[in-house]
This record gives C-alpha cells, structure tokens and sequence, in this order.
C-alpha cells in the first residue's frame, strides 16, 4: 500500500518559509514584496481563486493587491493596466488569472507581462529560459510537484518519468523539468498508448483533466504518482486523473485528491513572487 504525500502539510511548510524570507526582507533591506493579481471579467472559479491568492499573500506579509476589470473592458485598457504594474517598483509579482473574456487576447498580455514580474512562469521568456534548462521564474504546479518528490526523497535522476498532459501550464514544464533533474522522460497525450507508456514509468505525473483516465492496473510496482488532475463531478465530488484506490495498492507514493498537489500551487505562486522581490536586491 502507497505511503500519501501529503500536499498540504509541504505547502504549509513552504509558505513558513517565505513568510520567513518576507519577515527578512522587511527587516534587513525595508523592502515589502509585492503581488498583484489581475482579474478580467466574473468568472466565479477566477473569483474564488483569486480571493485565495491575495489572502495567502497578506498572511505571509506581502503588499497583496487585486486588480479586478470589467467583463467588457478593451484588450488596449487591460494592457495599459498590465503596464501600470510592469512600472509600479511596490509590485514584483504579477498574475493574470485566466482565462479572460474573449476580446482580450491572453497570449499578447503574458507577452507584455516583464518577464522579471512574471509570478507563475508563463511568460514566454521564462517558457523559454526553462527549455534551455536555465530555471528562472517557473511555472508553480510543476514546480510544487519537484518539490513534492524532494520532500519525499525522490531523486529523479536517471528514472523513467512518464507526464501524461502537454499543456503550457503543466504537462510541458513538468517534463522539462523532470529533463533538467536528469529523468529520461516520456510525454504522453491524446495520441499516446497509455496503458503501455504509464506501465514503464517509475514516476508517472497525470495532468489531463479526465476523471480516473490512468488505471491502477497500468502503474508499476513501486511508482511514485503524482495527480495533478482536480475534477469536479456531477455528485459534486473532487476526483483526480488516477484512479486513486487501485493505483494506491501499486504505487510507493501517491497523491490524494483533494489535498495533494492543490495546495502547492498557491504556495509555489508566493516564493515566485518572493524570488522576484530578492533579485532586485541583486541588481
Ligand atoms: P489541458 O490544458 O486541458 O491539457 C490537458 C492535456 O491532457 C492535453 O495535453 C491533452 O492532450 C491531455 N489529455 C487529455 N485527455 C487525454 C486522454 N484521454 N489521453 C491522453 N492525454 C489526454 O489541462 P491542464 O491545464 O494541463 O490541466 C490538467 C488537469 O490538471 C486538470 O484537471 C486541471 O484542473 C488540473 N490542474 C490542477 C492544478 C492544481 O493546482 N492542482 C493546476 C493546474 C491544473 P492533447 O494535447 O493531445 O489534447
């Protein structure tokens, strides 16, 4: 039977660290990092979730702020509002929450976001400084995920990783990722084999949004899997993109859902944003 990785006990212990680096930045150089998190529109998931970022950034002690505009705003406006901030030396951090009403084009405004305010890693030049295996702001689910195995001791050096997902926000980083820690890895999607391709994984990480897509059967004795999947079913239940209870008698590790890689997300936003904050104090 699988040992759980517990999510949210490794999100706690990050967020006390940067609330720590928050505290030492005040302290030594009387700086207060900022972030700020712009939404477009009413979508009520963006609604709630943005809400819980600004929370979380005013218990670590950050300056958190909210740029919130209406559904029917320009793409020229909430442009000129992304570069307000990009200029605004009290914000380090900025998210676009997505996704945007349909007259703003997202791909433009994360082009124009400064790649050294971007919070989650989107931007094109972090996209493209983490292919080169030069790691610099990165996209925080796969990064909650590297240090998800940290925390449980798994070094992924020289394993076979299988990332079943190749979207910009979490299967193509993961793998990237998982490249740089030296994994020989596989990514799989819609046209992949994968009952065969999982089966060879001794780490698999699932982010596909399909409830129960991987089967306990096709896990390898001894994986570690990871399920970055959060689906919300008609009863109202959360289930992920494994089948939790079979992969469970298989695997070495997995994450629950809810409570296993949900809440590094935020957390790895927050030390993002941190990050962004220590390197104007090296420039
Ligand atoms: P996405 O943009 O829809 O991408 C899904 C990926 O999975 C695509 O590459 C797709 O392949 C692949 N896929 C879908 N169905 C498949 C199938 N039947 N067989 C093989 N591959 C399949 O989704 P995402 O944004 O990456 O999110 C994935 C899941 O993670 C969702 O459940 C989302 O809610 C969750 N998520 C969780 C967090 C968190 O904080 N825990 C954060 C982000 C996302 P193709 O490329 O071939 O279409």
């Amino acid at each position: 039977m699988a040992t759980l990785i517990d999510g949210k006990a490794i999100a706690a212990k990050v967020r006390a660290e940067v609330a720590a680096g928050v505290a030492e930045m005040k302290a030594k150089h009387g700086l207060v990092p900022g972030l700020a998190v712009m939404r477009i529109g009413e979508d009520p998931a963006s609604k709630i979730y943005v809400t819980s970022k600004r929370k979380v950034a005013a218990e670590l002690g950050f300056h958190a702020l909210e740029v919130h505009l209406p559904e029917d705003v320009s793409h020229a406006v909430a442009l000129e509002r992304l570069q307000a901030l990009n200029v605004d030396p009290a914000i380090h951090g900025i998210l676009v929450q997505l996704p945007v009403p349909k007259q703003i084009d997202a791909d433009s405004l994360l082009a124009a976001l400064r790649p050294e305010k971007d919070a989650d890693g989107l931007n094109a030049v972090n996209a493209g400084l983490l292919a080169q295996g030069r790691e610099t702001t990165l996209p925080c689910t796969p990064w909650g995920v590297m240090r998800m195995l940290e925390e449980i001791g798994f070094n992924p050096m020289g394993k076979r990783a299988v990332v079943v997902g190749r979207s910009i926000l979490v299967g193509r980083p993961m793998a990237l990722m998982l490249v740089n820690a030296s994994a020989t890895v596989t990514i799989c999607h819609r046209k992949s084999n994968l009952p065969e391709e999982v089966a060879r994984g001794e780490l698999v990480v699932v982010a596909a949004g399909v409830p129960e897509l991987v089967k306990g059967a096709w896990i390898r004795p001894g994986a570690v899997v990871i399920d970055v999947g959060m689906n919300r079913l008609a009863d109202g239940k959360l289930v992920g993109d494994v089948e939790f209870a079979a992969a469970a008698e298989r695997a070495s590790a997995i994450t629950p859902v809810p409570g296993g890689v949900g809440p590094m997300t935020i957390a790895m936003l927050m030390k993002n944003a941190l990050q962004n904050a220590q390197r104007t104090l090296r420039r």
